[in-house]
């Protein structure tokens, strides 16, 4: 059976710069099964809602593929920057955050039929609601949120994204259990929201806000990919921290930042948090 079979929407490389001296978005790919409630959390400026523009069709003007796999068994769309999008692709729609502030919200023929529905910048306090409403169209759910701990209990997969690019990806019981980047450890220990201006390269973009920093980390960009820590969970992570031991083909060509990086320690048993 193809392992593929269960997506209801592929992203891939997804760049949005819109003429700036950095993206706004940077090559951001991830898959999200059918019926499954991918929370999407970032700071303010983390490119969070430049991401749902771009799957709901608001932004037109980025790099990358969408590729929307219909659950009525329709044909597979491709949807890139610039073509028209055609009327089955609009079964990948926006929804306001008040659809879940209702017992039985009222929503539009196309959110009805929707196979995903993308919620941005949910508040903490609604995300409750999330498995109601998907369960009730038997939709998937992108929803971004500020705080990654509000999505605990409500999220299928956790996605966290700081200056445009997803540092942390996995399955929401792994990202809990132990979460890998020191973002996603920053941002579940309560730290105050920062300007979401990455670094300028080389290096990490994270580092002039990292606790785990060490000296290469001002000259490499570490690339996303599968890690393996702690109780044998893994995440999808960009941090020099960790091994490179379980590659994911699709993923680990899609984000292709770092190519030809070598492994590190997992996690460097040296890397400490500075006091
Ligand atoms: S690569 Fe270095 S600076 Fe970047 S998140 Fe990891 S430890 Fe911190």
């Amino acid at each position: 059976m193809d392992a593929r079979s269960g997506l209801v929407l592929s992203v891939r490389q997804v760049t949005a710069t819109f003429g700036g001296d950095r993206p706004v978005l940077c090559e951001v790919s991830f898959d999200l099964p059918a019926g499954a409630i991918l929370g999407v959390a970032g700071e303010p400026g983390s490119g969070r809602t430049t991401l749902a523009r771009v799957l709901t069709g608001d932004v037109d003007d980025f790099t990358g593929r969408l590729t929307l796999r219909p659950r009525d068994g329709g044909p597979e769309i491709t949807l890139r920057a610039g073509t028209p999008r055609p009327s089955r692709a609009e079964r990948l729609a926006a929804a306001s955050p008040r659809v879940l502030d209702a017992t039985d919200p009222v929503l539009t023929p196309r959110q009805r039929h929707a196979d995903v529905l993308v919620i941005d910048d949910a508040p903490a306090a609604s995300l409750t609601a999330l498995a109601r409403l998907r369960d009730r169209h038997g939709c998937a759910i992108v929803v971004t949120c500020t705080d990654p701990a509000a999505l605990r209990g409500v999220a299928d997969e956790v996605a966290v994204l700081y200056g445009g690019r997803i540092v942390e990806h996995g399955r929401a019981e792994d990202v809990y259990a132990g979460p890998h980047h020191p973002h996603t450890i920053d941002l579940f220990a309560g730290g105050s929201p920062g300007e979401g201006r990455p670094a300028d390269a080389p290096g990490c973009p994270y580092r002039t806000r990292c606790a785990y920093r060490m000296g290469i980390c001002d000259d490499l960009d570490p690339a996303l990919d599968l890690v393996t820590v702690g109780s044998g969970g893994t995440t999808m992570t960009a941090c020099l921290q960790y091994d490179r031991a379980v590659p994911d083909p699709a993923l680990s060509a899609a984000s292709g930042q770092a190519a030809g990086q070598q492994g590190y320690a997992s996690p460097r048993d040296d890397v400490q948090p500075r006091k």
